[in-house]
């Protein structure tokens, strides 16, 4: 099936199931027999409402998400949570304060915004590299804090949370962009977590919000209805037009999770290609090396250098002009930390890792001295 499409190992817009593409052509001109495009129709019509509703059944289905957590389709990105969620949050508790834990770039951008709205509490010292995640001992909480905030997988590091931090009551929020049903979660530790659409769960234009309900009713006097959770809840996610388009093709990477088997089987898939791919760097003999410690790696995003700890440019970009000659595009690492980055979200197959790592091997064999 890859005959003619090329590998996309973006860190996001990434790939999406080739299922879900041909889904969606097929019916891009008469949906469902409305004789019109999902784009085309009424957000407050039937067939539409159809749409959203589908969608949250599935995610509630696929997280066994329970009714006293309400389910968001939103608009402006991760970026416009980082400003919503302290605009809607930090007055929960009178000091009007927040911990944020920065692990990476985005959590650290989190944080900036945050400061526009209330006290922010950085719980870690600033670290010098983000390589990994300082232990839980080491953290300063603050026991007045209205919530938490955290990364659980920075896309640019490649670090990941593998466990739930404790908060000792306060609700914790979690972006969760980057690793979003990659594996399975339990909402029930959450206050709030959102995640963009475009890495695990369709295209750009929609944000997931899923927030506990007592939470909602707390915003700033100053946030814009559309982004007051309490207006978006009581108007279903629709007190302006929502993205339809986007929410619609969320609906297909839903509905294609369930029928691979939810939620359990993406993390046992997910984990056998994250095998393939750390092998083959940790038995390379140093050719390949990833900067971030083994107890942190991110199942979805994994920077690499070629040729030593700072990388060798001249190799790297061979590297990755042969990859792109052999069809796999996008490998090139964040501008901010250079080399090499290989993500490998969902929709990423088993065989397609598989010719990866085939190729990663014969570069060694070729380039090596
Ligand atoms: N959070 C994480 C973990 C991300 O990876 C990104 C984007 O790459 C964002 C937030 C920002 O998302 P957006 O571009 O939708 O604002």
């Amino acid at each position: 099936s890859n005959s003619k499409r090329v590998i996309n190992f973006a860190a996001g817009p990434a790939k999406l199931p080739a299922g879900v593409l041909e889904a969606a052509q097929k019916e891009l001109l008469d949906h469902a027999g409305t004789g019109v495009s999902v784009m085309e129709l009424s957000h407050r019509g039937a067939d539409f409402t159809k749409i959203l509703h589908n969608a949250e059944r599935d995610l509630r289905d696929l997280l066994s998400i329970p009714s006293n957590y309400k389910i968001l389709f939103l608009q402006g990105g991760g970026n416009g949570q980082f400003a919503s969620i302290p605009m809607n949050l930090m007055g929960l508790r009178d000091a009007h304060s927040a911990d944020y834990i920065v692990t990476g770039c985005w959590s650290a951008k989190a944080a900036s915004e945050a400061e526009k709205y209330g006290k922010v509490n950085y719980v870690l010292p600033k670290l010098h590299k983000y390589t990994e995640i300082p232990h839980p001992s080491t953290w300063n909480l603050n026991p007045n804090a209205s919530y938490v905030h955290y990364c659980c997988n920075e896309t640019i590091h490649g670090t990941e949370f593998h466990y739930i931090p404790e908060t000792n009551g306060i609700p914790l929020v979690c972006d969760m962009s980057s690793n979003f049903l990659s594996r399975p979660f339990d909402i029930t530790k959450y206050g709030l977590v959102y995640a963009g659409a475009q890495k695990n769960l369709g295209c750009a234009g929609v944000t997931l919000v899923i927030v506990r309900e007592d939470l909602i009713g707390f915003a700033n006097p100053l946030c814009p209805t559309t982004m007051d959770y309490r207006t978006q809840v009581n108007s279903n996610s629709m007190y302006n037009t929502p993205p339809c388009y986007s929410i619609y093709i969320m609906g297909l990477v839903l509905e294609w999770i369930k029928k691979n088997g939810g939620a359990k089987a993406m993390e046992d898939r997910n984990n056998l290609k994250i095998l393939s791919v750390y092998e083959t760097i940790d038995n390379s003999d140093g050719f390949y090396v990833a900067p971030v410690k083994e107890e942190f790696r991110s199942r979805m995003n994994i920077p690499l250098r070629i040729g030593g700890m700072e990388g060798n440019d001249s190799l790297e970009k061979k590297f990755l002009d042969q990859a792109h000659q052999m069809g796999m595009i996008q490998l090139k690492g964040h501008r901010s930390v250079g080399g090499l980055r290989i993500s490998l979200y969902n929709a990423i197959e088993l065989d397609e890792v598989e010719y990866l790592v085939q190729f990663m091997k014969d570069f060694q064999q070729a380039n090596q001295k």
